[in-house]
């Protein structure tokens, strides 16, 4: 009898191996564990058993009841998952939710510099670029400003580590976009029509309205018979397309070395049009960049003759501009890379 039973549990256990579906698995269970199943056949015949040998049996077929029931359990949970995982290799569920893929956007600055650019391009200027390590000669020499001239102190300059043998250090982070004019001016004959936007550096202390990097565009026209009028016709349009077609504009004399003579450009107040307010300091003008002819000695210093040609040129802060639009209080935003505040532009 006992034979019986050992007989039954390896025979038991091959067939289950070899099942390899639900329906099979079923099968196997009626056979062995069911009501009719051999295993309660063994178990009702033991009455007919020695009391001795019954209990050996009655424990055992009992133990391999017990040892089958789990078997099956096992072999049913391992087939369920095979299931789901050939059904998830076969079909794709569309109702589910999609991977986010986050997006990210233009810096602000980098906005406003693309806007201001196509506003020039689209009036027949070219963009062109410089390198923000320069030397001396291009960042002050050549424009009217040499070693001893008091001009340079408006420029809080950063200088490189970099000495020639007689211990000068010619090498600095540019304080202004304006070498970019030298270079250009260097290289290509008039007709000249540059923009040269980019990064500027100034050796300040940071605060609300100071930064020791920020950007700056600056644009040159140098042809025969270039007037003042011609100054005021270009940065009045410019005003015009980036702030409004409604803009007035004012030129009030300024100082810069590298023009002669030198404007101050400003706009009436987008806020309260000239009433006067926080905004503009209660002058109802904004002041947003400057401006100037071509100083001669410039012209002459990159071998074009200032009795034959005549250019304008201006410089501008970038981030002024969407700070004025937007009302942004404090210059550090742009660079503090927190994007609570680059996420709104
Ligand atoms: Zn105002």
């Amino acid at each position: 009898m006992l034979n019986q039973v050992e007989e039954l549990a390896s025979k038991a256990l091959d067939e289950l191996a070899k099942v390899t579906s639900v329906d099979q698995l079923e099968a196997w269970r009626i056979s062995y564990l069911g009501r009719k199943g051999s295993l309660i056949q063994i178990l009702r015949s033991l009455s007919s058993v020695p009391l001795e040998e019954r209990r050996l049996v009655g424990a055992r077929a009992n133990q391999l009841k017990t040892s089958l029931e789990i078997a099956f359990d096992e072999k049913k949970s391992r087939l369920e998952q095979d299931l789901t995982q050939s059904l998830a290799k076969e079909t794709i569920d569309v109702t589910l939710p999609g991977q986010l893929v986050p997006l990210g956007r233009l810096h602000p600055t980098t906005q406003i510099v693309q806007e201001i650019c196509d506003i020039f391009s689209s009036m027949g200027f070219q963009i062109v670029e410089g390198p923000e390590v320069e030397w001396d000669y291009y960042n002050f020499e050549a424009l009217n400003m040499p070693a001893d001239h008091p001009a340079r102190d408006m420029f809080a300059t950063l200088w490189m580590d970099f000495e020639t043998k007689t211990g000068e250090r010619p090498m600095l982070l540019r304080t202004h976009t304006s070498p970019v004019q030298i270079r250009v001016m260097e290289k290509s004959a008039p007709p000249i029509r540059i923009i040269a936007p980019g990064r500027v550096y100034r050796y300040e202390a940071t605060d609300a309205t100071h930064e020791w990097m920020f950007y700056q565009v600056e644009g040159l026209a140098v042809d025969k018979n270039i007037s003042l009028a011609d100054l005021k016709g270009t940065l009045f349009e410019f005003a015009r397309r980036l702030f409004g077609a409604d803009r007035k504009c004012r030129f009030r004399c300024d100082y810069f070395p590298f023009v002669e003579p030198g404007v101050e450009v400003a706009i009436d107040c987008m806020v309260c049009h000239g009433e006067g307010c926080r905004l503009c300091g209660n002058t109802g003008w904004i002041e947003i960049l400057g401006a100037g002819m071509v100083h001669p000695e410039v012209l002459r210093r990159v071998k074009i003759d200032p009795d034959v040609y005549s250019g304008f040129a201006f410089g501008m802060g970038v981030e002024r501009i969407p700070i004025l639009r937007y009302g942004i209080d404090d210059i550090r935003l742009f660079y503090n890379n927190d994007l609570r505040f680059l996420q709104q532009f």
